[in-house]
Order: structure tokens, then C-alpha cells, then sequence
């Protein structure tokens, strides 16, 4: 059988992908995994130097970058505790491609994302990145639900 020596856990920093991380990093200490910890920064439209000059945006984008490295630090301080085989990842891009293409570069053996509970809603059982990443991903993909009362 096959080892699942690589764990990668896509987080937003939402309650859902909280949930998600608690699963994966039970799941890496039990298999002694390494896990990837991967936060997409949400590109959106590149408009660089067409509203503003193409410096405004650069020095933007350094500053979102070193907020969500911070993020991140936090995060990392906040919810892992007496584990140290896990690196963490800050991307730009679209979240389900770079979760897709990140966990082919790490050579992941799992994905591990949050879902939402739904409710009232039965049509909608993810929300897009995670039914993106379902639908697309060559590898395979665990999706934890967060039950919202
Ligand atoms: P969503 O489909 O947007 O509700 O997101 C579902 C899950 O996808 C989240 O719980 C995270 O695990 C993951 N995800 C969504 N957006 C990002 C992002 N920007 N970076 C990393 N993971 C993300």
C-alpha cells in the first residue's frame, strides 16, 4: 500500500479550514507525514499600471504578502504545538489551482480542505474552491465539514 508520507492542508484562515488543519495535523502525526501548510493569496483581475502605476501595486502586493506571512506566523504559533515536520507556504494565484499545483510540486500524498455545513441549502455541498479542487485534483482529496448551527 501506499505511504502517505506528504500531507497538504489548504487554509483561508476561516473557521472551516480551522476544522480542516485540526484532521490534517491528527492525520500527520498518526501517519509521522511531513505537512504543507498552503494559503493562496486570492489574485484577483491583474490590473497592474492600468488604474494606477505599476509601483502603487507592487508595493500593494508586498504588503499583502508580509500580512499574510504574518497570518500565517500566528496561525502556526496558534494550533501547532509539539510537531515540527511541517513547512508553510504563502502562493498568489487562484485557490484551486495552486492547492492542485502545490500539491503535485510537494509530491503530496493528500489534500486536506474544509467544507461548510450548509444548511437549508442541500443543492450547495461545498463552496467553489473545494468543489473545484474535488472535481480537478489528480491526487487525492479529503474534505472536512464544518457543521454551522
Ligand atoms: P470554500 O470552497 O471557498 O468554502 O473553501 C473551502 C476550503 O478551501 C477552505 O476551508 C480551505 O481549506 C480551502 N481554501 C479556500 N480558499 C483558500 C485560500 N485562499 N488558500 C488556501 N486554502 C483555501
Amino acid at each position: 500500500m501506499k505511504k502517505c508520507d506528504t500531507i497538504l492542508v489548504a487554509v483561508d484562515f476561516s473557521d472551516s479550514s480551522d476544522n480542516a488543519f485540526q484532521m490534517a495535523l491528527s492525520m500527520a502525526r498518526k501517519f509521522e507525514a511531513r505537512l504543507i501548510i498552503l494559503h493562496v493569496i486570492n489574485e484577483p483581475v491583474d490590473l497592474r499600471g492600468f488604474y494606477v502605476p505599476h509601483i502603487s501595486f507592487e508595493k500593494l502586493e508586498e504588503e499583502i504578502e508580509e500580512g499574510a506571512k504574518k497570518m500565517m506566523e500566528s496561525f502556526c504559533r496558534q494550533n501547532i504545538l509539539n510537531f515540527e515536520n511541517y513547512e508553510s507556504l504563502i502562493v498568489p494565484g487562484l485557490p484551486y489551482e495552486q492547492i492542485i499545483e502545490q500539491a503535485g510540486e510537494h509530491s503530496a500524498d493528500l489534500i486536506v480542505l474544509g467544507t461548510h455545513g450548509r444548511t437549508g441549502l442541500d443543492h450547495v455541498l461545498f463552496g467553489s474552491t473545494a468543489e473545484k479542487v474535488v472535481r480537478k485534483s489528480p491526487y487525492p482529496v479529503l474534505t472536512v465539514r464544518l457543521e454551522e448551527d
